[in-house]
Order: structure tokens, then C-alpha cells, then sequence
């Protein structure tokens, strides 16, 4: 099952490397996991993609990255699993706003306080990043299909990738994913099967159909590849905190960031995008990282609390469906993530993470998803909790955009008053 030979994209990936046994791998020798993993259901054997990194600064400077004009995730291609930009599909991903939200600052005294609006991505999801990548590969190796489990989102992203580029793409979604989402499954032109059970059994579906049909397998902590184009969002955030410091500013880290935690992916991402950057010396430190989940779906915080490596399932029912994990599928690289960087798993309860979707859109301007609002609820929870201090730079993401699921924005909105159409009903209602 090894991919064909990769030629250019070699000049700058060493290989990969598992992070439990420590074996290394030339990009093309392994596909997907170590051969270490047990096949006793466990997501051990993750492996981790190496660059060359003195070879990426020799290709590459962040005053380049900041005067490109493509403000998508192709400037960064050097770090990223691909041979140039011109192999992501045509439709630009990443990119997406940092914003200074003054009335979230005034409200809470946090005085550095950033969303990154993540939601802004070209099927409104953080998603977008690591599907780009997924096809970008999957075309390199010229398979005919690819496929993912998702929740909803990883879907909707690969579906609209996969849509621009031409590609075939076949999604295990759970039955019970949000009909914004199937919708956009069936827009793009995917093959959608909608599995009777939970993400979790649609995952395990997914990995049995791509090495029964030879189909590329994007899923999430499976393929190491994604991890590579989530990591984008913390090149931009460094290059856009240095951009608000003025022309010539460094890139900066912020102290410290926000994101809510299903598999455990993104954190993962985030985590190995700062450290790139630690290690080209374009950051002097690493952010904290904090990994936000509900206690309806508490399963890698669990696992940091007792100190396990691999967290014990849990039966995840939380309202923020993205985030809704019973077995978290990166939970090597989601725990490391907190660990290395002295963070903090948080837990939050679902009433919080729905009534977090209001401060974010009326203070904000922006909506966002529960899972989205969730990193905002953590942040919360963090400050009452003395994790963070006011004058730090605090980044949160919102990875998801609220329209994906307006039932959930509804519930804590109530439902929408109907009146007469008549000036008589306008006075009645406002009272005027
Ligand atoms: C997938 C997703 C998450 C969680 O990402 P993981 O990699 O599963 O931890 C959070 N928010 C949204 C909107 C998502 O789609």
C-alpha cells in the first residue's frame, strides 16, 4: 500500500516518525500508521511528519510569507506534505481574520483577547485546512476515491475540495449529524452514506472500506497528514499578531490559545504548527495550549487529569456534535499538545457552550457552532479559574461557522416573535 514516488515533495519532508515507538519511516514507506499499532482498536502508532527544517529557511523567510500576496495556505507550501502549491485543489482555504473583538475585551477585562474566525473557510469550517491537503494527496497517488468519517464538517470540507478538484469522494457520516451538514455532503456531489450508529462506528466502516477498495482515507488521526494542514492556522496567527505590531514586527506567539477538542486533531495541529516555528527560530516560545471539551464528552481530558496515554472511551452525548467523541482518534498528539506545552484540558457543560454562542456573535460579530463557541466557553471558564491573566495575548478559534447548526443558535435565542403586519403591532410589540 505505499505511495508511488513522491519526488519533489521530498525535498523538504524527511519522513515520518512514530511517536509511540520511535521508528522512522521515508515518506512513501508507510501510509497511514506505524506498523507498531495493535490492531486491538487502540490509536497508538500515530505518526508524525518531519521536515528539514535548516532546508525550509533556506526556501523560505517570514517576511516572504507575509509579502505574499495568496493569502491561503499555499504560501506556506515548504511546510506542508505537498510538492508545491499548485497540487491543492482550486479552492484557496486558510487565510481567515484575526479580530481584535474590543466589546469581548471590554465585557470580560481581557485586554489582548483575539478570535480567529475559522468559521470564515470555504465550507465554514477549520476543516478546510486538512481536507486541501487530503486531496492534494490522494490525487498525487492517483486514487480514484477518497473517503472520510466525520462528524459533519471534515465531510462537508472534503466534499467541497474534492468538488474543485475533480475528485471522487465517498463520506461515512453518523446518522444523526446535522441536516446543514448532509446538505452540504449532497451539494458538492459526494457519495454520502449516512451510518446507523455513532461517528465512532462510521470511523471504523471508513478505515475497513479504503483498504477494502484501495480508496485514499482521510479520516482524522488515522491519515498524518492532516495534522500538516491544520498546523496552518498557527503560522497565520503569528504572522498576523506581528502584522498588528506594525511593518517590520517578527512573528509573534500569542501566550496563549483556545480550541475545543473532539479528536483531538486540531489541538494537535495547533501544537505542531508553533513548534515549526520554534524551530525555524521564527518564535522565541510555545503558546499554552488549552483543549476545551464538554463534560458530555470528556474523554482526553479524562485522560489528562489521571495522567493515561490512551483515554478510556467515554459515551460522548454533548449537544456540540463536532466535538461529540467517544474514543478521540489523535489522543498522542491531543495530550502532548496540553503536556509539552504547559496548558490545561477544560471542561465546560453544554448550557455553557450554547450560551457562549451569544457574547461571541452580539459582542463579536461572529457565530459560531457550539463546537465553535465551546473554545470561547473554555476561555471563560479558564479566567475564572486564574488559568489565564488579563493582559495576555489569548487567542481563540472558532472552528466552526453557526449556521451549521441553527437549531442549536435557536435554543438559546428563542424563538422568533410574529406580529400583524401593521404599525399598530410594530407599538404593540416594542412597547412604544
Ligand atoms: C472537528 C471539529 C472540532 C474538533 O476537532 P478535533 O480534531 O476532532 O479535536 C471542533 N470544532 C469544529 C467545528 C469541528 O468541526
Amino acid at each position: 500500500m505505499s505511495g508511488k514516488q513522491l519526488g519533489r515533495e521530498e525535498m523538504f519532508v524527511t519522513g515520518l516518525r512514530c511517536l509511540r515507538c520511535g521508528v522512522r519511516y521515508a515518506s512513501g514507506a508507510v501510509e497511514y500508521v506505524c506498523a507498531c499499532r495493535s490492531n486491538q482498536g487502540s490509536d497508538l502508532g500515530t505518526l508524525d511528519v518531519e521536515y528539514d527544517y535548516a532546508a525550509v529557511s533556506r526556501a523560505v523567510t517570514p517576511e516572504q510569507l507575509r509579502a505574499e500576496a495568496d493569502r491561503s495556505i499555499g504560501r506556506f507550501w515548504p511546510l506542508l506534505p505537498i510538492g508545491g502549491r499548485e497540487q491543492l485543489p482550486p479552492l484557496p482555504v486558510g487565510g481567515t481574520p484575526l479580530l481584535g473583538v474590543p466589546r469581548l475585551r471590554a465585557s470580560t477585562g481581557l485586554t489582548q483577547l483575539w478570535v480567529k474566525d475559522d468559521g470564515r473557510n470555504p465550507s465554514a469550517s477549520f476543516k478546510d485546512r486538512a481536507s486541501a491537503i487530503a486531496v492534494a494527496r490522494a490525487r498525487r497517488e492517483g486514487r480514484a476515491v477518497v473517503a472520510t468519517a466525520s462528524t459533519g464538517n471534515a465531510a462537508a470540507a472534503l466534499a467541497g475540495q474534492a468538488a474543485a478538484a475533480g475528485q471522487k469522494s465517498v463520506i461515512f457520516v453518523p446518522k444523526s449529524a446535522p441536516p446543514a451538514k448532509i446538505a452540504q455532503l449532497l451539494v458538492y456531489g459526494s457519495t454520502v452514506l449516512a451510518v446507523e450508529g455513532s461517528y465512532d462506528d462510521a470511523f471504523d466502516l471508513c478505515t475497513v472500506a479504503c483498504h477494502t477498495f484501495g480508496w485514499y482515507n482521510r479520516s482524522t488521526g488515522y491519515n498524518p497528514y492532516m495534522t500538516e494542514g491544520k498546523k496552518t492556522v498557527s503560522y497565520e496567527i503569528a504572522l498576523q499578531l506581528a502584522e498588528q505590531r506594525g511593518a517590520a514586527a517578527p512573528m509573534q506567539a500569542p501566550d496563549a490559545v483556545f480550541v475545543s477538542v473532539g479528536d483531538g486533531c486540531i489541538i494537535g495541529g495547533v501544537h505542531k504548527g508553533f513548534k515549526d516555528l520554534v524551530a525555524l527560530g521564527w518564535i522565541e516560545r510555545m503558546p499554552r495550549m488549552y483543549g476545551v471539551q464538554s463534560t458530555l464528552s470528556p474523554a482526553l481530558h479524562n485522560a489528562w487529569r489521571s495522567g493515561a496515554e490512551i483515554p478510556v472511551p467515554v459515551r460522548a452525548t454533548t449537544r456540540a456534535d463536532s466535538i461529540s467523541v467517544d474514543a478521540p482518534r489523535d489522543p498522542v498528539k491531543a495530550l502532548a499538545a496540553v503536556r509539552e506545552s504547559g496548558g490545561a484540558y477544560v471542561l465546560v457543560e453544554d448550557a455553557a457552550i450554547l450560551q457562549a454562542i451569544l457574547p461571541l456573535a452580539r459582542l463579536g460579530g461572529v457565530f459560531a457552532e457550539p463546537a465553535g463557541a465551546t473554545a470561547y466557553a473554555g476561555l471563560l471558564q479558564a479566567w475564572c479559574d486564574g488559568l489565564v491573566q488579563p493582559e495576555e495575548t489569548l487567542v481563540v478559534i472558532n472552528t466552526g461557522s453557526g449556521l451549521k447548526d441553527v437549531r442549536a443558535a435557536m435554543e438559546v435565542t428563542g424563538e422568533v416573535r410574529v406580529i400583524e403586519p401593521s404599525l399598530a403591532a410594530v407599538r404593540d410589540a416594542l412597547g412604544l
